[in-house]
């Protein structure tokens, strides 16, 4: 039997493993996913306990994510986002990856939008941000990042190759705008967008990383304006599909998996 696992702190309401598990259900694979809870310290620690263990393959979690690079060889795309959520044991040495990016990529990829030579917006500038904005640079976009802590924007754009902005310049951003992502925690503990309702239009496609609740403010107001919505279970969809394809070198039952991430939010 191959047991993967989450590792993160905490990890007792993570969706990861009915998604999976579901996956491994509808291929009939002998497999676990499992979920793993060290303190915040042993992120490293955990990684060669996992290897020693012949764990087939984790994803990681908040608090680990930028510690576990250290620990792991990370390839390209976990370099550039300075963060892994995916570890693969089976080659010499484990390697890091972070499928948020392909999440991002793949989510818009479903609802037939376009990303190169796409005008996009993030506003944030955390680590959601940072993945979605290797996601788009990546895919050839011109990226904007917007954020309420103007120097954290400066920082992301630069290491990116984007361009920085407060949040008062979004009503101006996103005019000519085809692609919005809300990198930020805005719309989850209360009904507030962090994006003016007037600077929706139908040109738009807005994908809400907030996926607790799935119809954000942002998501209702845009669907409102005539845009495309993409709630954020299908970027977290992605990146569990991506992960799974990774290490099973298989294609991911999607449908299955989604319907166990969408019962269990
Ligand atoms: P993070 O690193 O803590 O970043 C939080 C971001 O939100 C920062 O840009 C912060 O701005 C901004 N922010 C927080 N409160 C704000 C407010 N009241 N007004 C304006 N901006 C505010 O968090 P994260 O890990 O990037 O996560 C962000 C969101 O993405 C969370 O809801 C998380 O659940 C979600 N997420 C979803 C997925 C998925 O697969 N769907 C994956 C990862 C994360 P400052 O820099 O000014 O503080």
């Amino acid at each position: 039997m191959d047991v993967y696992g989450l590792l993160g702190n905490p990890v007792g309401h993570s969706l990861s493993p009915p998604m999976h598990e579901a996956a491994y259900a509808a291929l009939d694979m002998d497999a676990r996913y499992v979920t793993f809870e060290p303190d915040a310290s042993d992120g490293a620690a955990a990684v060669e306990a996992a290897e020693t263990l012949g764990i087939a393959g984790l994803n990681v979690t908040i608090p680990f994510k930028e510690d576990v690079l250290d620990a792991v060889e990370p390839d390209d795309l976990a370099r550039r986002v300075g963060a892994v959520n995916t570890v693969d044991f089976s080659g010499d040495v484990p390697t890091g990856h972070n499928t948020d990016v392909a999440g991002v990529q793949r989510a818009f990829e479903r609802f037939d939008v376009p990303l190169a030579g796409a005008d996009a917006v993030i506003v944030g500038a955390g680590g959601a941000a940072r993945a979605a904005a290797v996601a788009l640079v990546t895919a050839g976009a011109d990226v904007a990042v917007a954020n309420r802590t103007v120097e954290r924007a400066r920082a992301l754009a630069a290491d990116v190759g984007a361009d920085a902005f407060g949040l008062d310049a979004l009503p101006d951003l996103l005019v000519g705008a085809d692609v919005l992502v809300n990198a930020t925690s805005v719309g989850m503990e209360e009904d507030v967008s962090p994006v003016p309702a007037d600077a929706l239009h139908a040109d738009l496609a807005v994908l809400d990383a907030v996926y607790s609740p799935l119809e954000t403010r942002l998501l209702r107001e845009a669907a409102e304006a005539g845009a495309t919505t993409i709630d954020g279970a299908w970027m977290l969809l992605y990146q569990g599909v991506v992960a799974f394809e990774r290490w099973t070198g298989s294609d991911a039952p999607v449908d299955a998996m989604n319907a166990a991430l969408r019962e269990g939010l």
